[in-house]
């Protein structure tokens, strides 16, 4: 299986190389973030709870993710392989990834980090306000709150990947093409 961990900070454009690599690679693309989404608006149980963190900025908790992550895994069970969107987001839920992996006699191939500083970032972010209609990409506070979360509990994920020599770092600034063409070498050098 080739499993690939897409990860930067909001806005980095994780959803959108997501659409190149799905192309490309036939792996099912499994985006907490949509998931997240797709119950809010069903107005779930799982919804609910989790649009009170999300219109904070605030991640959800880390046992309500892996749970709907591991439901996620085991309804496709004859994938190829998996891109995580978004996920894992805290050292826990990258422990728990491990687990699930193994269980499936299979493991991370690599993690993907799109690179982009803090001022790109927002600019990206207001005008994807936009065309979204998300409500945490329309309010500047609750952007920097996604931002101050991303440094202090997600970015440390990528350490956890480097420690296994599992990471790449892709320079998330550019033309859509040339960024996917980027990501595509990285991946392919790893195979
Ligand atoms: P995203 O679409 O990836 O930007 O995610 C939108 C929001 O969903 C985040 O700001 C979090 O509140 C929540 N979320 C998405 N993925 C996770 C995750 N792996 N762990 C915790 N919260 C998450």
């Amino acid at each position: 299986m080739l499993n690939i961990v897409l990860f930067g900070p909001p806005g980095a454009g994780k959803g959108t190389q997501s659409e190149k690599m799905i192309e490309k690679y036939s792996l099912i693309h499994l985006s907490t973030g949509d998931i997240f989404r797709k119950n809010i608006k069903e107005e779930s149980e799982l919804g609910k709870l989790a649009k009170s963190y999300i219109d904070k900025g605030q991640l959800v908790p880390d046992e309500v993710t892996i749970n709907m992550l591991k439901q996620e895994v085991n309804n496709h069970s004859n994938a190829k392989g998996f891109i995580f969107d978004g996920f894992p987001r805290t050292n826990k839920q990258a422990e728990a990834l491990d687990t699930l992996l193994k269980e499936l006699n299979t493991e991370v191939t690599l993690m993907v980090s799109l690179e982009v500083e803090e001022n790109e970032l927002k600019q990206r972010l207001i005008k994807r306000a936009e065309l979204s209609g998300r409500s945490d990409d329309a309010d500047p506070k609750i952007i920097q709150n996604r931002i101050v979360v991303y440094q202090k509990e997600t970015a440390p994920v990528k350490e956890y990947y480097h420690n296994q020599g599992k990471l790449k770092s892709v320079d998330g600034i550019g033309s859509i093409d040339d960024i996917s063409s980027n990501i595509f070498k990285s991946i392919d050098n790893f195979l």
